[in-house]
């Protein structure tokens, strides 16, 4: 339900995992083992002991939030601040890598029309600032203060 919130928030430059379908007891364990907040709409998720004695730090999202919405509520509840912005597929970090060194891979109209480049150093995916990015770009800056 909050895949939507975890490319947001790695857009907005945070490290998100996202498990749908595996249970609750697999995904607590896994927060505490990386260290990573857990941020679920589940609320018998937050009985549980583990979170219940603060050992793993968990934020519950209303569910019946939007997903812009969700990424403004988590924003102000853990006073987030932009980063740079990660891969919307993994959360790896990006780098920024020379145009004319994707000529042979970017889609033609991509390539013709943006100028900056990333590639992902966890998963590789190539990534470019379309028009999509821009979208993206100003709701972030509606939300996030830089
Ligand atoms: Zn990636």
């Amino acid at each position: 339900m909050l895949g939507g919130l975890a490319r947001w928030l790695r857009a907005s430059g945070y490290d998100t995992a996202f498990r749908h379908g595996i249970d609750d007891s697999v995904i607590v364990a896994e927060a505490l083992e990386t260290g990573r907040m857990l941020l679920s709409s589940d609320g018998p998720m937050f009985e549980r002991k583990v979170i219940r004695d603060g050992q793993l730090k968990a934020l519950f999202i209303p569910q019946q939030l939007s997903r812009i919405e969700q990424l403004a509520y988590t924003v102000d509840k853990l006073s987030l601040k932009r980063l740079p912005a990660r891969c919307m597929a993994c959360g790896g970090e990006l780098q920024e890598i020379p145009k004319h060194s994707v000529l042979d891979e970017a889609p033609p109209l991509a390539y013709r029309s943006c100028d900056t480049f990333f590639r992902c150093k966890r998963c590789d995916k190539l990534l470019w600032r379309g028009t999509h990015w821009q979208t993206i770009n100003a709701r972030l800056n509606d939300i996030l203060k830089l």
